[in-house]
């Protein structure tokens, strides 16, 4: 007899979905040539049934894994009691989850929306919204080459790519992107014009770049010198995944605007924008959302924040995290063509010194482990922040088949 699952299955398998994708959608996504239709933990099943360990985590979303209890029993309950309310009125899972943030953080204030997108463009308005109020309407936002922000026209001119900027010009003004790490590049982009500096405390999206231990300090003391705000856009890098829930913890500062979203739901889809007092200027009526706050998202997202103070999750990662980094540095001595280790926690890269890597994470994705090429010549490693020891284990000795075959 064969399990309701596997019946699933079955009947998915039949099914040529790839096939049917390429006719219907837009031509935005260049993805890995397999379905998933199931995940447990840090491990993902596709429509034919084979499995595999998911190192790339949703995009460093599923920080709790795939399909974790405390999410679906929050989802459960919550969707049993109260859905959507909208903003015009007060709903507690959002409160809950306001508190918990505020508690664990050194911000005093939070908005909820979708995506990190929609919180880096509601953060963008609340400088510019402080720019006309204390600094005579300055609006321009200083932010680095291969930053990553989002894909709205705003994010695109704030994330400092030509590869995401050039087909849209002219793009909204009010950004200057400088080079990265580079805080002299900072001091000289500063004039009267400009309300803010907006960073990555580590660049995801760009390759997973790490600043010098005192960029990020010189940074926020140059903000505080010029009366002007640091937004910390840790997007990719809060809710634990760099070995600490917030980045900005391990650098010694402390930003006056941060952005959270990706592993804050842990695949439940939400933004948070996080402010101290002396930034939150916004008035009613500046800003909305119509899902942001949303009961049965928060609720999903305080089990998540709430499972990962109440576990040590960040310290977990910080222990693991290391582990991989000395695994993959054992690599780099073994295979000539590896020339570079990098990360925190569990956001880590391995360079080659050529564009193989499209290559590679095929061949991993043959052999069971799935992968991001953040890069031509770069994979990215981002899995579920309960990752275990074993199987990282499990996907070096994948990888270094892989790169055997290579
Ligand atoms: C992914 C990401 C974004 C965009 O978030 P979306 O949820 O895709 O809108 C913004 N900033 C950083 C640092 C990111 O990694």
């Amino acid at each position: 007899m064969k399990s309701m699952v596997q019946q699933e299955e079955q009947l998915l398998s039949q099914t040529n979905w790839q096939e049917l994708e390429h006719r219907l959608f837009l031509r935005t996504f260049n993805r890995s040539p397999v379905t998933l239709v199931r995940g447990q933990g840090a491990w993902v099943w596709d429509d034919k049934g084979k499995k595999y360990l998911d190192f790339v985590g949703g995009w460093a979303v599923d920080s709790l894994g795939h399909c974790p209890t405390p999410i679906i029993e929050a989802l459960e309950l919550q969707s049993r009691t109260l859905i959507q309310a909208s903003n015009q009125f007060y709903t507690v899972p959002q409160i809950e989850l306001a508190q918990l943030l505020v508690q664990h953080s050194c911000l005093d204030r939070v908005f909820f929306g979708n995506s990190g997108t929609e919180v880096n463009e509601g953060a963008v308005k609340l400088a510019r919204r402080y720019g006309k109020i204390y600094l005579n309407g300055a609006f321009e936002v200083i932010t680095t080459s291969s930053s990553f922000h989002g894909r709205t026209l705003a994010m695109t001119a704030a994330t400092g790519q030509d590869k995401f900027q050039d087909a849209y010009t002219p793009l909204p003004a009010g950004f200057i992107n400088v080079n990265y790490n580079d805080f002299t590049a900072i001091k000289a982009a500063t004039t009267e014009r400009t309300c803010a500096v907006l960073l990555e405390p580590i660049q995801g999206e760009g390759g997973v770049n790490l600043p010098d231990d005192d960029f990020l300090s010189k940074v926020q003391h140059w903000c505080q010198e010029k009366g002007i705000l640091l937004i910390l856009d840790e997007v990719q890098t809060g809710m634990g995944r760099t070995g600490t829930l917030f980045a900005y913890q391990q650098y010694g500062i402390e930003p006056d605007i941060m952005t959270l979203a990706k592993g804050l739901g842990s695949g439940v889809p939400i933004g948070a924008l996080l402010a101290k007092e002396h930034a939150s200027v916004f008035v009613p009526g500046d800003h909305g959302s119509t899902f942001g706050g949303n009961p049965l998202v928060c609720a999903a997202a305080y089990a998540v924040v709430k499972f990962m103070i109440s576990n040590n999750i960040p310290q977990h990662v910080a222990i693991v995290g290391l582990n991989l980094i000395n695994q993959l540095k054992q690599l780099e001595l073994e295979f000539s063509f590896i020339t570079n280790v990098r990360g925190r926690g569990l956001l880590v890269a391995l360079e080659f010194d050529t564009d193989i890597a499209a290559k590679v994470i095929l061949s991993c994705l043959k052999r069971g482990l799935l992968l991001n090429r953040v890069k031509p010549n770069t994979i990215r490693f981002m899995p579920p922040l309960i990752i275990t020891e074993a199987e990282i284990d499990k996907a070096i000795d994948i990888l270094r088949s892989a790169l055997r075959e290579t």
